[in-house]
């Protein structure tokens, strides 16, 4: 099936296509920030990963300079790009906290977009797909972060979003859950609600109330289809996979979930 874009995941190909790039692995995103005429500087900022402000036609972006996960910094580098090149003629400052950068369903549509963009930027649709074959499993997650230069978290909503086998994603946090992102067969089962805990049974729920983090292997569980899933009528439970991120230093987990 061919990807439908946004207009953020259009402007984002048209900015790769006039930096003359299929994707930017090998570039320092700075360095296309300042080649597209914006200013680009890195400070200490308190309670913020990144702002952008505009004023006439001179805008700079700031990343904050204790950002020391190198993946995270480029989101957030290629978040406020998006939001340089879709917004900076209507907003003239965008702060931006690490919450707007992994809270992808909220309401505010300015940074759903940059979001947007910046996934697009970092990750192009057409070349992520051709990477993603072989079976799901940590690994091809790993592979995938490792290849394109982004957090697991933003390989694992890409993988969702380029939906070619039916997956879901659950994101909690402080042992609520946030939200979640599915393909179209899974969306009506998932087993979520808004500001309650994770399902008894999943690897997210283990999480929150043992502090257990698997390693190696182990980072795939089998658990009952039952415990994020609704059953179809009369269907038989049975066991699918979850693989279960926890970021501890913002106590989050995000649960990749798909049928074996
Ligand atoms: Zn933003």
């Amino acid at each position: 099936m061919p990807p439908s874009y946004s207009r953020a995941e259009i402007q984002a190909l048209k900015v790769l296509d006039e930096c003359g790039l299929d994707e930017p692995t090998d570039f320092l995103i700075e360095t296309i920030i300042r080649g597209r005429g914006c200013s680009y500087e890195e400070k200490a900022l308190t309670g913020k990963e990144g702002e952008i402000v505009s004023f006439h036609d001179q805008s700079i972006i700031t990343i904050n300079s204790g950002i020391d996960f190198f993946p995270k910094k480029r989101f957030a580098q290629a978040h406020e790009l998006g939001h340089y090149e879709l917004h900076r003629e209507i907003l003239p400052m965008i702060s931006d906290t690490e919450y707007n950068m992994v809270s992808w369903f909220q309401s505010n549509p300015y940074e759903k977009e940059a979001n947007e963009f910046a996934a697009e930027f970092l990750m192009p649709t057409e070349i992520f797909r051709k990477e993603c074959s072989g079976d799901l499993e940590p690994d091809l997650i790993d592979y995938l972060s490792d290849g394109f230069n982004v957090s697991k978290t933003a390989a694992m909503l890409k993988f969702v979003k380029c939906g070619h086998v039916p997956v879901g994603l659950v994101y909690c946090k402080d042992n609520k859950m946030g939200w979640f992102k599915a393909t179209d067969d899974f969306k009506e089962y998932i087993e979520f609600d808004y500001g309650m805990p994770p399902p008894f049974g999943t690897v997210a729920f283990e999480m929150f109330n043992t502090k257990n983090v698997y390693q190696g292997d182990e980072r795939m569980q089998d658990i009952y289809k039952s415990c994020w899933l609704k059953l179809k009528h009369q269907e038989q439970d049975y066991m699918i996979r979850e693989f279960c991120l926890f970021v501890p230093s913002y106590n989050y987990t995000l649960s990749l979930i798909w049928v074996i």
